[in-house]
């Protein structure tokens, strides 16, 4: 049912967490603006996108023009590639042991925008190709300005404007910020083997190494590092950049060609205090930055737009009301939480020399080595919070 509401939802924010956002808003409600400029398609990331954010990008319709340019991620391998003494076993995690052909896809970041630019285009949505500079707070509406000079009086705001958000600020909502030592140096590249749809991860003593496979004969890196040390390899040639990825990988896809330029990112983190507040809900990376692990980032950010389409009333009531607001919190904070710290520890754990902190990870990677229904749990809880003790049907038949 389509709301009588007269405001308009206005999703500040057109990256990929607002156009997601608003083109899934669209669907139940009328009268949603994307406030915001599109992103110019300079990113040369990819995303690794789990099963269940896949089901909500198929849901409102989005997948279809993706899935040609996705590649099926079935197998994720953890590789020890410190020098420490305490050295972590090999682990292993096949899609087929939780009854799934495979956890995800990684998507070029270029054809998430475009493909998603073009369903904007053939939305009801109202995009506005602004900033928002200005909010106040009126009655049970918020007015919002934006940088060219259009206003409106919006229902709710949906603060998809990233990690430094003016709506969420305007909202009175403070965050922690932290930054770490590290920067990802992202690329694609081709290789002489197959990958078979595995992904590696080589932990390091500067963070991950992480090969995410692409269509054909091709993966993606992110590289976590220190800051001068990706200085440095950004100042490489493509052929000497293509020997230090072939050697950290110990020649496993044979010879590497670099085909995508090098790009770096530091890494940061942020939580914030409150997920909702003076009619702003917060979505992305206004609600939460961590670290490039595990490929979480985006895939919380899409389901802060699937919890945002489940807790909205649609049948006219007032969407910012205390009690939807505090609906949305109590639904994100444990999972946005949650991912935050786990991502943090991880991170830092790899980061220690500490000799007890090594043991405790190499420990635990040898438990999900050796038990595969605790394997099966953390497989299945990171694709979905909640959905660890779903057993599989190869779970029951171990007995
Ligand atoms: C190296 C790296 C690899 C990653 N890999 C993965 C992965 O494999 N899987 C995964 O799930 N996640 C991954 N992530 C995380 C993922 O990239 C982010 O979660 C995602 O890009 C966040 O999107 P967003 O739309 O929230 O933020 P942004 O992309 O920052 O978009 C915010 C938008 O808001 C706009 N804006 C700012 N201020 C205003 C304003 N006042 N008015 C209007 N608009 C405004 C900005 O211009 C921008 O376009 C990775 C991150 C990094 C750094």
């Amino acid at each position: 049912m389509i709301s009588t509401r007269t405001d308009p939802i206005v999703v500040a924010g057109a990256g990929h967490v607002g156009l997601i956002a608003a083109i899934a808003l669209a669907k139940s409600f009328d009268n949603v603006v994307s406030l915001g400029v599109l992103p110019e398609g300079t990113d040369k990331r990819t995303t690794a996108l789990m099963m269940p954010a896949i089901k909500f990008l198929r849901q409102i319709g989005l997948w279809e023009n993706i899935e040609p340019h996705a590649a099926p991620i079935t197998t994720m391998r953890i590789l020890d590639g410190t020098n420490r003494l305490i050295r972590s076993p090999a682990v292993t995690f096949e899609a087929s042991e939780i009854d799934e052909q495979a956890f995800g896809y990684n998507i070029p970041n270029v054809t998430l925008t475009s493909v998603l630019g073009d369903a904007l285009k053939n939305s009801t949505v109202k995009h506005v190709s602004a900033s928002a500079t200005h909010y106040h707070p009126i009655e049970n509406a918020i007015a919002v300005e934006a940088g060219d000079g259009s206003m409106f009086n919006a229902n709710i705001i949906v603060a998809a404007d990233g990690r430094s958000s003016l709506a969420r600020e305007a909202a009175g909502i403070s965050a922690r910020t932290w930054s770490y030592n590290q920067t990802a140096i992202v690329l694609s590249f081709s290789h002489g083997r197959d990958h078979h749809d595995i992904s590696t991860e080589f932990h390091t003593e500067q963070g991950p190494f992480t090969q995410v496979p692409l269509s054909g004969k091709r993966s993606s890196l992110v590289w976590v590092t220190t800051p001068a040390h990706a200085a440095e390899l950004l100042e490489l040639t493509r052929d000497q950049l293509a020997m230090r990825v072939e050697e950290r990988m110990q020649s496993m896809l044979g010879a590497v060609t670099i085909d995508v330029d090098p790009q770096s990112w530091p890494l940061s983190g942020l939580v914030p205090t409150s997920f909702a507040r003076n009619r702003v809900f917060l979505a992305g990376e206004s609600a939460h930055v961590f670290p490039p692990i595990g490929a979480q980032g985006l895939n919380l950010g899409v389901r802060d737009a699937e919890t945002l389409l489940e807790t909205l009333p649609n049948d006219g009531m007032d969407l910012g009301s205390a009690n939807v607001m505090s609906t949305y919190n109590r639904k994100r904070s444990p999972d946005i939480i949650a991912r935050t710290g786990a991502v943090d520890a991880l991170n830092r754990s790899l980061l220690s020399d500490f000799l007890p902190v090594q043991m405790i990870r190499s420990g635990g990677l040898e438990l999900l080595r050796a038990f595969s229904p605790l394997r099966g749990f953390v497989m299945r809880e990171g694709l979905r919070p909640g959905s660890g003790f779903r057993f599989s049907r190869k779970d029951v038949r171990r007995g």
